[in-house]
């Protein structure tokens, strides 16, 4: 392709509309223009490599025996009510995009299509010998993300491959998962990106095992916990780990004390002379269900340790059945505003103890006039802790369950952190990166297809529930997430089997006759050869076109200049900048070795 007949236009400048480096340097090099918050549009440069990363997934998934297929991304409501999704998508997570017809019928926009395909599995597998099936598609998806941001990372439109496996059993699906986990690692290694697979949790999506493919870079918006052993990796939101023992209390009998102006752990561990760790500390949510019932919550948990709201949603959407619900549609932090539509008096803050009187609430038709009351496990060994005593500017020490406070309900809520020791052998400390969610595998079980009705016959002649399992790649954030691992200060340096281009042949001068010839000559001898390549044949300043070359990030720059003399060109390698000149008969040849290397090893040339 001709750049002079492209719609080539690169900025100088960094966009401010762009915070990491891979959204300004897309932007900045003529890969996307923004239309809407998290809309973009894939400019011709762009497409090619969403086009090559499609083509990598299509590969593997093929390899696999998955099947693909395209399935409508406006999606009738109905089939969201049977999973009993409509509401969590349109109101709870809000990211569903819905409308209404002209029919008045609703509609929403596809952000996954676990309904859509199980509606189909439902309609045409009727017996276990049509199993396994796997079906995938690669398609825009739709998503009202609260917070679009980072370009192509976190969109409202944007490409994904989702693939739905149906089963006879448990074990065929473990099966398939077993499969998925190894073509993610092939798709991300053949993409050239450096990545690790953990533990995940499952979301709204649902289900029991997941797994998420992290993109390893400092701009990620999730947290990875791993040990140095390679044994344990997980996503912050998912992480288990013991944490760091508690410090022996140093309050034998229990007491009240005055304990003004303590309203912190840190202040009140200064005043007790005590460790966080001896401390029960008392944190207020409230928790809203789909039928419009809130419940205050009172979490009580080690001083030292932080609630994982992602678990804590987890264990309150276990609970909806509890307040007349199916989900959960909201967790909040009551601040002094939500608290005075239920206090019947000023709260403790700061003092509160894990039996906080019922009395402060004053119920309502929407509102349960009993607190929820959870304790995460690492608070249920404290002996002889100290914790509030329900009164302003009073805690109490030396105090333990079951003789001072009842137990709440035991559950798994802290948030693991950087230096907690792991469960699989405490000589293992926790460490943390920071990742981008390329990809997340499920095994979803019965969870779509009960809901749904979807059953086959199994060999015994019983009609049975599918086994289901889930599979997506972000394409379109794979495609920016591997410049935000591959560029320097010059601009993009795509890995090669993503990148748009293999080469580009650049004319210094385009008035000079011999630059041109020799230029059009290698241009189309590489064509031919299956290289693509660009040919930088604009009236433009040599300056111009090198910067341009490098910014856009081609593997493979190809000069026709002052080397002709000698029958040579120079071709430099936009990874390293290495320059050498070589022999105008050895540009294909060469070219082609170096692409079928690099395309052939794992990591990015
Ligand atoms: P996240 O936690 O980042 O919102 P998710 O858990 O909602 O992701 P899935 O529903 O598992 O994501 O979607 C499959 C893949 O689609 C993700 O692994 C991610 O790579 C990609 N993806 C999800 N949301 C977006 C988005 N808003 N923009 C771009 N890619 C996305
Ligand atoms: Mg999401």
């Amino acid at each position: 392709m001709r750049l002079s007949q492209m719609l080539f236009v690169t900025l100088r400048e960094d966009p401010t509309e762009a915070e990491i480096p891979s959204h300004k340097l897309l932007l900045r090099a003529g890969y996307i223009r923004r239309v809407a918050s998290g809309v973009y549009a894939y400019l011709p440069l762009m497409w090619r490599v969403l086009q090559k990363v499609s083509q990598v997934v299509r590969e593997e998934m093929n390899a696999t025996g998955a099947l693909e297929c395209l399935l409508p991304q406006l999606q009738p409501a109905e089939l969201w009510q049977e999973s009993g999704r409509w509401n969590t998508y349109t109101q709870a997570e809000g990211i569903m995009f819905a409308l209404t017809d002209r029919q008045d019928r609703e509609l929403g926009l596809g952000p996954t299509h676990e309904e859509v395909i199980t509606s189909i599995a439902r309609d045409l597998i009727r017996s276990y010998r049509q199993l396994p099936l796997h079906l995938y598609q690669i398609q825009s998806k739709f998503r009202d993300e609260i917070r679009p941001r980072f370009g192509l990372m976190r969109g409202r439109e944007f490409i994904m491959k989702d693939g739905y496996s149906f089963h006879a059993d448990e074990s065929s699906l473990k099966q398939t998962y077993a499969a998925m986990d190894l073509a993610y690692r092939n798709m991300f290694t053949r993409c050239g990106l450096a990545f690790r697979a953990v533990d995940a949790d499952s979301g709204a999506i649902g289900g029991s095992g997941s797994q998420e493919f992290m993109v390893l870079a400092e701009a990620g918006e999730d947290e990875v916990l791993y040990t140095e052993d390679g044994n344990y990796s997980a996503n912050v939101e998912k992480a288990v780990a013991q944490p760091p023992a508690a410090e022996p209390s140093p309050f034998t009998t229990y007491e009240k004390r005055a304990t003004p102006g303590t309203e912190t752990i840190a202040k009140m561990s200064e005043f007790l002379q005590c460790s966080a760790t001896q401390i029960v500390k008392n944190v207020l949510y409230e928790a809203v269900y789909d039928n419009g019932m809130a419940v205050l919550v009172l979490v009580s948990l080690r001083g030292d340790q932080e609630v994982n709201e992602v678990k804590l949603q987890n264990e309150l959407a276990k609970l909806a059945g509890q307040y007349g619900g199916t989900t959960l549609l909201a967790l909040k932090v009551p601040d002094a505003e939500a608290q005075s539509k239920w206090a019947t008096k000023p709260l403790p803050l700061g003092y509160i103890a894990p039996d906080l009187s019922d009395d402060y609430i004053q119920a309502t038709k929407t509102l349960t006039p009993k607190f929820l009351r959870l304790v995460d496990q690492t608070a249920i060994d404290l002996k002889d802790f100290a914790t509030g005593a329900n009164e302003s500017g009073y805690h109490v020490v030396g105090a333990n369950w079951h003789t001072h406070f009842p137990l709440p309900q035991v559950v798994d809520i802290r948030k693991a952190k950087v230096g907690d020791r792991a469960l699989h052998d405490a000589s293992q400390t926790l460490q943390s990166a920071r990742g981008i969610e390329v990809g997340h595998i499920f095994q979803l079980g019965n969870k779509y297809s009960k809901a749904m009705g979807a059953t086959y016959t199994n060999e015994q002649g019983e009609e049975v529930p599918l086994v289901m399992g889930c599979y997506g790649v972000g394409v379109s954030r794979l495609a920016q997430s591997a410049v935000e691992q591959s560029y320097d200060k010059d601009g993009i340096i795509w890995p090669v089997a993503i990148a748009p281009y293999q080469a580009i042949v650049v004319i210094p001068d385009v008035k000079n006759a011999e630059q041109v010839q020799a230029a059009e000559t290698i241009y189309t001898d590489l064509t031919q050869a299956g290289v693509e390549t660009l040919l930088d044949d604009r009236d433009e300043r040599a300056g111009v076109k090198f910067k341009d070359a490098d910014l856009i990030g081609i593997p493979y720059r190809i000069v026709t200049g002052r080397s002709l003399q000698q029958g040579k060109v120079e071709v430099v390698i936009r990874a390293t900048h290495v320059a050498q000149d070589l022999a105008l008969a050895d540009v294909v040849p060469t070219l082609k070795q170096w692409i079928a290397q690099a395309l052939s090893g794992s990591a990015a040339a």
